[in-house]
């Protein structure tokens, strides 16, 4: 489903300024898959994100998403892509806080042609254990675990292969960050390929695979080909 092969990414202009964000990762990411990018702050995690979700070219190599050639897209293609393939969860979660909850979750169908958002809206929330009522509230009338469970509704409400979390139990709780944990595993299971970046260590216990990035490299205690390895 989704593919980097031998990415690089350098920010800034040329010279002794200039950051080496990444280099030489590669890694596979089929449906099924709950993958954890776990390592230190300043490490790279963010940009790989960002590079899988279509959000910010590398420098070298290719990223494919269902066989396509990302980064060989317009902008406007890249942007489609995205709503077509990826449902990302981000650390601060980021519901509009003058936004129900259903309306939050309708954010993504908003520039999509298609009948009765707020129906499919609800549905995501309802798969997530949030009934009319609960849409119905604004995000600060909802506990943590609650607005975590809307960001990932939003997320999946467009039903995208494409899973992408940066942090997504960041600012939760230990309770409400283990319940994050838990649909996202669902989710895989359902098919959905995931990929969340996180500190958190419960996540080895819940991602079928760990990547470990240092430096912008892959690490991995067993294998040479560190990001490239399998299960
Ligand atoms: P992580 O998410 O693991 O904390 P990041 O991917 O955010 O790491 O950052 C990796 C490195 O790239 C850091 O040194 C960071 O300062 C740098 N970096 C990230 N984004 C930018 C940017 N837009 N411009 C310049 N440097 C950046
Ligand atoms: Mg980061």
């Amino acid at each position: 489903m989704l593919s980097v092969a031998q990415i690089g990414k350098e920010y800034g202009p040329a010279g002794p300024g200039r950051v080496v964000a990444l280099a030489e990762v590669s890694l596979e990411v089929k449906g099924g898959d709950f993958v954890a990018i776990m390592g230190p702050s300043g490490s790279g995690k963010s940009t790989l994100l960002s590079i899988l979700g279509a959000m910010n070219p590398p420098t070298t190599g290719t990223v494919t998403i269902d066989g396509i050639d990302v980064y060989g897209l317009s902008q406007e293609r890249q942007a489609d892509l995205r709503r077509e393939y990826i449902g990302f969860v981000f650390q601060q979660l980021e519901l509009l806080p003058y936004l129900t909850a259903i309306e939050n979750v309708m954010l993504p169908l908003a520039i999509l042609k298609m009948p009765d958002k707020r129906g499919k809206a609800l549905h995501a929330l309802e798969q997530l254990g949030l009934d009319a009522k609960k849409a119905a509230r604004l995000p600060s009338e909802l506990s943590g675990g609650e607005q975590g469970r809307v960001a990932i509704a939003r997320a999946i409400v467009n039903d995208p292969p494409v899973i992408l979390a940066d942090e997504p139990t960041g600012s939760l709780d230990t309770e409400s960050g283990q319940l994050v944990l838990e649909l996202l595993r669902e989710l895989a299971r359902a098919g959905h390929a995931v990929v969340m970046v996180t500190h958190n260590l419960e996540s080895r216990l819940v991602a079928n695979r760990v990547i470990n990035i240092r430096d912008g490299r892959c690490t991995f205690p067993e294998t040479i080909s560190a990001c490239s390895a399998g299960r």
